[in-house]
């Protein structure tokens, strides 16, 4: 099909050209005297983008299911009870994953379409009395259902039923497009990948631990810890120190990730949040106001500035808005996954994006949507997104004056 597809999965998202060119280039020794002039510098910028001071990030060669795993195995011990919040796909394999490594894991059920509770979380903390949770889970944005969780908001409940467990949150699709504040909110392991807001293939694994998790990760070794060898971040920490890798890490990655981060702080990081902010009010305001056409999210205060998370109306599958959208209009839509498959479609829109791109996302997923039968206005999804976009600039400065 003539020109470029319209990538609007949320994840993996478009990578810009100047992060491709940044990739392209000859292999090198990755044991040289030179490399950790590259890889040095590396740790320190995740900081930035994580928001701390005092953590220490990690790169591994893996995806966020990978971070998932290094956060849980290198900090806590065999049979550790964790609570966490399951309201979608993603915390539900998360979820999935501790019990598989041998967690004991007190599950809090949230409908799909809310947040993690902050106070459900208190409740489950303060009742604790023996303070035998170690961990807190929680993901920040809910990719599968559009819905972001108010992670201050369950720093503020730990605190006020003051209980010492540490809190994980995964910002797989949420840190670098959606603000985080890993020392802020007493974050103490946080989690991503790098085909989201990083703007890279997939194939990073990173993740930031705080001191005291790090602390924690030192008693569970002598406590019957859960098992790990490649994500054991000792023989990271003994490699990283001097700027090398205990493996043969990917060098395009690396240099992609240079450029990325650069690309990221040139902008600011508080202009990608605000960015994200307003080309995800665009995309709300097809769907409500144009298409009107209800969102996964069931209220404002959980809108996911990353993706959106589409309902069709009864009779329609989501399956076939996508499938039309791919085939038809070379617009690639995210599916609806596990309980809400063929309920919904997914309009993702992170990463190196602007206002014309969000339009043909929107363009595209109504002329699909009118293809199959949906009986939405033909225009309006542009035309209440327009509205958005045209005031965008001013919204913008109102905001930085
Ligand atoms: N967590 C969230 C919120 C995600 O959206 C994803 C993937 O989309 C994952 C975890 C898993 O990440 P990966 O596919 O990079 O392993």
């Amino acid at each position: 099909m003539p020109g470029r597809q319209f990538l609007h999965v949320p994840g993996p998202t478009n990578v810009p050209d100047r992060v491709l060119a940044a990739m392209h280039r000859p292999m090198q020794d990755h044991r040289s005297s030179v490399f950790p002039e590259l890889a040095l510098p590396l740790f320190q910028d995740l900081k930035k983008l994580f928001k701390t001071t005092s953590g220490q990030a990690f790169i591994f060669p893996a995806t966020g299911t990978g971070s998932w795993e290094a956060v849980l195995t290198n900090t806590l011990s065999v049979g550790d009870r964790v609570l966490a919040s399951r309201n979608g796909q993603f915390s539900h394999l998360w979820i999935d994953m501790a019990k598989r490594l041998g967690l004991d894991v007190q599950v809090l059920e949230e409908p799909w379409g809310a947040g993690a509770s902050p106070e459900h979380i208190h409740d489950a903390l303060a009742a604790d009395r023996d303070h035998a949770i170690r961990a807190v889970l929680v993901v920040q944005n809910e990719t599968a259902t559009g819905v972001t969780s108010d992670v201050a908001g369950v720093r503020r409940s730990m605190d006020s039923a003051k209980h010492p467990a540490l809190l994980f949150v995964d910002g797989v699709s949420s840190i670098g497009s959606i603000d985080f504040r890993m020392d802020e909110w007493g974050v103490d392991g946080a989690i991503t990948g790098s085909q989201k807001g990083l703007m890279l293939p997939a194939g990073l694994g990173i993740s930031c631990f705080s001191q005291k998790a790090l602390e924690a990760g030192n008693s569970a070794r002598r406590n019957n810890p859960l098992r790990r060898v490649f994500f054991d971040i000792e023989d990271m920490q003994k490699a990283n120190k001097d700027g090398y890798f205990p493996y043969t890490p990917s060098l395009p990655m690396l240099y992609g990730l240079r450029e990325a981060l650069d690309i990221l702080f040139e902008e600011g990081l508080e202009n990608v949040f605000a960015r994200h902010h307003f080309l995800a009010s665009g995309v709300r305001a097809a769907v409500r106001q144009g298409w009107k056409l209800e969102t996964c999210s069931k209220a404002e205060k959980w809108d996911s500035d990353t993706v959106t998370a589409v309902m069709v109306p009864e009779g329609f599958n989501g399956a076939d808005v996508i499938s039309r959208a791919y085939k038809r209009y070379n617009l690639a839509l995210g599916a609806g996954l596990s309980q809400v498959a063929g309920k919904l479609f997914r309009i993702g829109h992170l990463g190196d994006l602007n206002e014309l791109m969000c339009l043909a996302a929107i363009t595209g997923s109504e002329m699909a949507m009118r293809d199959i039968g949906i009986k939405v206005e033909p225009g309006s999804g542009a035309a209440a997104a327009e509205e958005v976009y045209r005031a965008a600039p001013e919204i913008l400065a109102q905001k930085a004056a």
